[in-house]
């Protein structure tokens, strides 16, 4: 054998793409860019979720538990979680028992949130209290434009979902940063402590009220007054909101080539973009598709939203009871023991500017298509689900047959640091998982960047696992 032979390289897309392909990589790109724009927030993410999903012919859980139909093969079917997370299944020909095929991801970002009291003044301005949430870089956040996003509730379940700051018309938000002639003291400060979480207060208003000149705080009260005039809320609303700020910017074409995309929520809204597209174009499979796109990734899967919550375990019930027309708890353990995951999550690529984090052999590039992770965690290994070596080359051998280019990395050299993502959590219950995704850089930025043509590889990747795997 060729010494070449033996060897082994990782393939950029861009230098195998035929021009079909390259139509194919960039005509998806326009469409993720629609789709991004769109689920600034894990709301919004499932709003455009199961809109795609009915288009297509998903069906509601609830009809068909409340009708009690039983489910066939080649049912399309969609369950939603407070509006927070969403589960899509296709039936398959094989028994739920059997175990199915999960392309799961994450819907939430990396954002600020509002504090439940965040409305006051100070120096004549009106600002909004705010606690981040996720691992944000916190001085990334000042000087730039914000929006606002979320759902206010009123009385008797009423509700309002608002967005302020993405269209050009609509004013946008602001935390402020110390002038650089002043910064003095803040240059001093590691980079972690130079910009206090009590710090990021947002700015929101500026002009007093006229004509109530027995008020105090005249600034905060003129902003309750626009807000009662559009809303019609007060003050007292604003409590139990959930009011999300994020980058105002829309998602754009990178680079004179335009091959990349710089936007907010790559992490995880890529490959819950590509797991979707990918499990939209399956009919009648042999086992099982299951699509996830869960909530509360950012903050540790927790609450019950999150991929720690029974949600998705409850659905899988109610379809195995559709099914069999019985539950039982052995044949959620049969099914969980033999499903195959892809805990689909993005990767840290390999950045030139930031060379010594990673390890270059094995470290994820952009443009070499869908990177797995063995395993993520930190400091030894440690809190992380190390997928077994028989699984992985199952899913390489699905990979390769199906002509999807693929690499392999790992989050960041030995004892740099970490993360971790969804996959322990239904590695703990039995099944098989491995992380594989898209690679980005500046990843948890305001802004990341990911390469379209990963962006292709990972719903290929992602379809031929819901037909082969
Ligand atoms: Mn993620
Ligand atoms: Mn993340």
């Amino acid at each position: 054998m060729k010494s070449k032979k033996l060897k082994h390289e990782f393939k950029n897309v861009w230098k195998e793409a035929d021009d079909a392909l390259l139509t194919e990589i960039m005509d998806m790109g326009e469409d993720y860019k629609v789709f991004l724009d769109a689920c600034k927030t894990e709301r919004e993410a499932t709003d455009e979720i199961v809109r795609r999903a009915v288009e297509k012919g998903f069906v509601d859980i609830n009809g068909l538990i409340q009708s009690k139909k039983s489910i066939s093969v080649g049912d399309k079917i969609y369950a939603v979680n407070r509006n927070k997370s969403v589960v899509l299944y296709v039936i398959g020909e094989e028994l739920i028992e059997d175990g199915v095929r999960i392309v799961g991801g994450h819907i939430d970002s990396p954002r600020i949130d509002l504090k439940p009291n965040p409305l006051y003044e100070a120096e004549e301005m009106a600002m909004f209290k705010t606690h981040y949430y996720g691992g944000i870089k916190k001085y990334q956040w000042l000087s730039q434009p914000l929006s606002l996003h979320g759902r206010i509730m009123k009385k008797n379940g009423e509700y309002i979902d608002i967005s302020i700051g993405e269209d050009e018309s609509e004013p946008v938000f602001f935390i402020t940063d110390i002038l650089p002639h002043l910064a003095k003291d803040q240059y001093k400060k590691s980079l972690s402590e130079a910009v206090p979480g009590e710090s990021l207060n947002l700015l929101i208003g500026s002009m007093p009220l006229k004509g109530d000149e027995e008020e105090k705080e005249l600034v905060k009260a003129n902003v309750l007054k626009i807000l009662n005039e559009k809303y019609d809320i007060t003050e007292f609303d604003l409590l139990s909101s959930e009011l999300e700020v994020v980058p105002a910017a829309k998602a754009r074409d990178l680079g004179f080539d335009r091959s990349m995309i710089m936007g907010y929520g790559h992490d995880d809204r890529v490959c819950s973009y590509t797991g979707l597209m990918a499990i939209l174009d399956v009919e009648k499979p042999k086992y099982t598709s299951v699509g996830m796109y869960m909530d509360k990734e950012e903050i540790g899967s927790t609450g019950n939203t999150g991929s720690l919550s029974a949600f998705f375990e409850n659905t899988l019930a109610e379809l195995i009871n559709l099914q069999k027309g019985s539950y039982s708890e052995l044949l959620m353990r049969r099914c969980l023991n033999n499903t195959k995951v892809l805990s689909a999550d993005v990767t840290a690529a390999f950045d030139p500017n930031f060379p010594t984090v990673l390890e270059k052999n094995n470290a994820t590039r952009i443009s070499r298509g869908i990177a797995f992770s063995k395993y993520t965690g930190s400091g030894g290994k440690y809190s992380t689900s190390d997928a077994n070596a028989e699984y992985f080359r199952e899913v390489i051998d699905i990979f390769e047959e199906a002509d999807v280019i693929w690499q392999v990395g790992e989050l960041g050299k030995v004892d740099q640091g970490g993360g971790g993502t969804i996959a322990y959590i239904l590695a703990n219950r039995g099944a098989d998982v491995i992380d594989c995704g898209v690679p980005v850089l500046s990843m948890h930025g305001t802004y990341e960047v990911a390469s379209k043509a990963d962006i292709y590889m990972a719903y290929k990747a992602y379809r031929a696992f819901f037909v082969k795997g």
